[in-house]
């Protein structure tokens, strides 16, 4: 099989939609929820019901479509461009509106990939039309996700929940948090499993709202769980403890939501490039496609090499998407391409901020603040030190433990 890296025909058009969308609804917005950190950007409802008509319809860009196919019919459809990379295309262009605001995005959470990645039928069906938030950190508990302690108690028909979750985007304004506990702290990561908590739950206590650098749009929750109790059918996956599966079954959201993250970095990214480049061509920099860099001057020339680190995080984000669409294994692929994105996002937006002086700086462009949005880029879903790890135990053939 090969990778043919242009846009493919059949998403020029989301591209296109998802631009002028990000261009309408976003932009125009970034300044103000930035600044009214908490507050609902209430011009999102009637996007997200735009969204929810083309989901419905087969063409969104929402976190609904990053299920795996079935493996016959993939066959049989050869190569093939699908969900992933529509999804990844979507994000793209929507992060070169704002970051922040596509994270508040209603019925578009993490928690809702997670539900379309491993839900059963029967759980699709029942958080249809949901918006899921994802709860994993804890006070102690970040970057080693096998170290959750929360706790969930089987109780006849129920699952009884205990513990404290951090950090959780969408937190407070979803329906539902995809919250992760341990069944029994002495098997491992393979007793760690997903349960779908509904806001309102007994016991389910919203602590607090975080205050943050950037994505100011994006509320992030801190929640306590004293006894919640969710029905058995709330639990996503399977209920049984695998040792020898580990943590595969919920580890498998993150080869399709790594390659998102990785994309909003490059949009944000891209929206900081396109801005710099038309300031400096304003003040008469000459940015030559035809000369060595070293031959130009010294923004040109910093400019060329930032586009160039960007066009990598791209093509990497691609592969990933694109060999999750035609159902090859991608883990090393999308760690890459988040490791490359996420740092790309936070090099190219400061040195635009750099490039560009007190113009950058100031409140009077978006370029500040792309630099404070792109930031999280590369600390959640995994930091950049993590994504390096999982990079070389997948190169080297070392286990988790061989290699910490
Ligand atoms: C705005 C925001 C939104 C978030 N949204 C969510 C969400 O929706 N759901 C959710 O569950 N979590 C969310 N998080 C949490 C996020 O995923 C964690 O912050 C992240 O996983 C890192 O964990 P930590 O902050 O505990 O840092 P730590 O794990 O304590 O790491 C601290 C530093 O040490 C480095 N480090 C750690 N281990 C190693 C190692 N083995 N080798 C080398 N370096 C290492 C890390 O890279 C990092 O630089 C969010 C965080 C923020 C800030």
């Amino acid at each position: 099989m090969t990778i043919n890296l242009e846009i493919p025909k059949k998403f020029e058009q989301l591209v296109e939609q998802a631009h002028a969308a990000a261009a309408e609804f976003f932009r125009p917005n970034s300044r103000k929820y930035d600044q009214a950190e908490h507050t609902y950007p209430k011009e999102l409802d009637m996007l997200a019901a735009l969204l929810d008509g083309l989901s419905a319809s087969g063409n969104g860009t929402g976190a609904g479509g990053v299920r795996r196919g079935d493996g016959k019919k993939d066959k049989e459809q050869g190569n093939r461009n699908g969900s992933n990379l529509q999804l990844l295309l979507g994000t793209m262009e929507m992060c070169w509106g704002d970051v922040g605001l596509l994270l508040s995005m209603p019925r578009q959470g993490l928690g809702n990939a997670a539900i379309a990645s491993v839900a059963n039928d029967e759980q699709l069906e029942r958080y249809k039309g949901k918006w899921a938030a994802m709860a994993i950190t804890e006070p102690d508990t970040g970057s080693d996700s096998g170290a959750i302690r929360a706790t969930a108690v089987k109780d006849g028909d129920h699952y009884v929940l205990n513990g404290e979750k951090i950090f959780v985007t969408s937190g407070e304004r979803a329906d539902c948090v995809v919250v992760w506990a341990t069944l029994d702290r002495n098997l491992g990561k393979a007793a760690i499993k997903s349960f779908v908590v509904d806001r309102g739950t007994p016991g389910f206590e919203l602590v607090r709202l975080e205050h943050k650098l950037g994505i100011r749009a994006s509320d992030t929750a801190h929640f306590r769980l004293d006894n919640v109790r969710v029905h058995k059918d709330n639990l996503l996956g399977s209920p049984e403890v695998n040792t020898e599966q580990g943590f595969a079954g919920v580890m498998q959201t993150f080869d399709n939501t790594r390659p998102l993250v990785a994309a909003m970095a490059i949009g944000v990214a891209r929206a900081s490039l396109e801005e710099t480049r038309r300031i400096l061509e304003e003040s008469g920099v000459v940015i030559d496609y035809d000369r060595p860099a070293q031959t130009q001057s010294a923004a040109a020339a910093t400019f060329l090499q930032l586009e160039a680190d960007w066009e990598a995080a791209y093509l990497l984000a691609l592969e990933a998407a694109w060999m999750a669409d035609n159902r090859k294994p991608n883990s090393l692929q999308a760690s890459m391409a988040k490791a490359k994105a996420g740092r790309t996002g936070s090099d190219v937006t400061l040195r635009c901020v750099e490039l560009t002086g007190s113009l950058g700086y100031s409140e009077n462009s978006l370029l500040e603040k792309w630099a404070r949005d792109s930031k999280i880029l590369d600390i959640f879903e995994g930091t950049q030190q993590i994504q390096q790890l999982i990079v070389a135990r997948r190169l080297l053939g070392k286990s988790s433990s061989e290699l910490k």
